[in-house]
């Protein structure tokens, strides 16, 4: 399509799409190398998944005894979040709305300029470069023009419209993770429901898998039949209060600074899940809030601590945990991950298990770990780079990795490196006048390391 008579909305080195987790550190990253950046965001704030979709703790790295955040920008969003009560354990376990403020605020300070509210629609390439996104806002269609750009839409929505190759869904089945939509409850009495958890245990004579204490609890009941809640579920689901659905995946965590509250990780579904399907996510947000009003009388009505409760969020963006994978210079496989394979060009570490829901690993390789006394795979520069492109990168959920492989890279301890390594990485490549293929990931994360970031030898 010819989109030259499009207005110019803005015009900027470095140009990132989605200003989720992986997209907004690439933007402080590259605009603390001196660059002028831009980033096109289609919601009304910062850090997607993390605050929109409300997902959170951030996931350990699973490394034992040591959690290398492989990042120095996500040592400041800690302190700042500390700072105002935002956050708790070493900033795993952020407010979502906090997040927000403390995400905009540290791209305004590096001088990053946002475009909120500013969709992407399409790709300019030109002679096989990119260069301009056709964004939608309020003032029509426009181009957005750069020289170098990082896709940190989750999707890989850049990439695609730019013609890169990408592959989607689990290979055996075809289909996506189930998909979710996370909500907060308020005002529970935490003593009332550790009170019930111990009378439920000692009734039904098996563990909840629910720790509660007099001011929080984390709760799990994940449809493996082990937890005393499968019973309650099992008990709702007959007497028509709940459907099957409901059990599937119900899981609970404190949110810092937010007493009395709750932050569930459901309703899960698991058909309709492709997340670059509007009419999939449409029905998401529609079924997704009858569920969440569901869920909240079952617990009033079967529960103690929640008699009083209410519904404080449901949120606003589906939380979506694979859709497609562009294809990079390295595309990561479920092998590396499980030989724990290290690269020279490496940017993140991590041990975090294989987390496909509602699946069985099955696996035609051997699933038992190699121990090289080094418990963690690592992620290359390469997987960034996108395969056919001299000016662009991919980050965050959807960089190059195969399905299984992406299941455990997908925590926010990754994408968070991997949008500040490409972020580095793109203004290093316009500093040199190289392409993005031509780098040595080592030396971007030296210059990582250089900035405060922090990994295992
Ligand atoms: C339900 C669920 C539970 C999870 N649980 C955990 C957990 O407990 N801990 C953990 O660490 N990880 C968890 N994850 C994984 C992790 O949260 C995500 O994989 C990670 O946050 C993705 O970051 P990202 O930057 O790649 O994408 P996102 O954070 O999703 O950012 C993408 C951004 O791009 C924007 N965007 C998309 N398309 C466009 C467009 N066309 N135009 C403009 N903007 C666009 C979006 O609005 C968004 O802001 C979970 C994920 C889900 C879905």
């Amino acid at each position: 399509m010819d989109y030259s008579m499009l207005p110019i909305f803005g015009e900027a080195d470095i140009v990132v799409c989605g200003g989720g987790t992986a997209g907004v550190f690439a933007a402080i990253a590259a605009a603390e190398m001196g660059k002028s950046v831009i980033i096109a965001e289609q919601f009304g704030s910062l850090g997607g998944s993390a605050t929109n979709a409300l997902v959170m703790p951030i996931m350990h790295s699973h490394i034992p005894d040591r959690n290398p955040q492989c990042s120095y920008i996500a040592h400041i969003v800690r302190e700042k979040l500390e700072a105002i009560g935002g956050c708790i354990n070493n900033g795993a376990n952020f407010d979502p709305l906090l997040m927000k403020a403390v995400l905009e605020e540290m791209c305004t300070d590096a001088g990053v300029k946002l475009f909120l509210h500013t969709f992407f629609a399409d790709a300019v390439v030109e002679n096989g470069a990119l260069t301009a996104i056709v964004v939608a806002n309020k003032n029509g269609l426009g181009l957005i023009k750069g020289k170098m750009f990082i896709d940190g839409s989750g999707d890989g929505d850049v990439c695609v419209r730019a013609g890169a190759s990408y592959t989607k869904g689990n290979p055996e089945t075809g289909k996506n993770q189930p998909i979710s939509l996370r909500y907060i409850i308020g005002n529970i009495d935490f003593v009332a429901l550790k009170e019930y958890v111990q009378e439920l245990t000692a009734r039904v004579g098996r563990d909840t898998g629910a720790y509660a204490w007099d001011d929080g609890a984390y709760i799990d009941c994940t449809n493996d039949g082990k937890s005393a809640f499968n019973d309650v579920f099992d008990e709702a689901i007959a007497k028509g209060d709940l459907v099957p659905e409901d059990k599937a995946y119900w899981q609970g965590f404190v949110i810092a600074g937010r007493p009395k509250c709750l932050a569930f990780n459901c309703p899960e579904f698991f058909d309709d899940i492709d997340g670059t399907n509007p009419d999939h996510l449409t029905k998401t947000q529609v079924l997704g809030k009858q569920r969440v009003i569901r869920q909240l009388q079952f617990y009033k009505k079967y529960f103690k601590g929640f008699e009083n409760a209410y519904i404080c969020e449901i949120a606003s963006m589906v939380g979506v945990r694979e859709s497609r994978n562009i294809i990079t210079e390295y595309v990561l496989t479920a092998e590396d991950l499980l030989l724990r394979r290290k690269f020279d060009d490496m940017f993140s570490q991590s041990n975090y298990p294989i987390d496909i829901h509602g699946v069985k690993l099955r696996c035609d390789i051997n699933t038992q770990v190699a121990d090289d006394g080094k418990p963690w795979y690592e992620i290359p520069y390469r997987s960034l780079v996108v395969k056919g492109f001299d000016n662009l990168f991919i980050t965050g959920r959807c960089l190059g990795a195969e399905f299984i492989a992406q299941s455990s890279l997908r925590i926010q301890l990754s994408a968070r490196s991997s949008g500040e390594c490409a972020g580095i990485a793109a203004a290093v490549a316009l500093d040199k006048g190289i392409t993005p293929k031509e780098i040595d990931g080592k030396e971007i994360r030296e210059i990582m390391i250089s900035k405060g970031a922090d990994f295992l030898d």
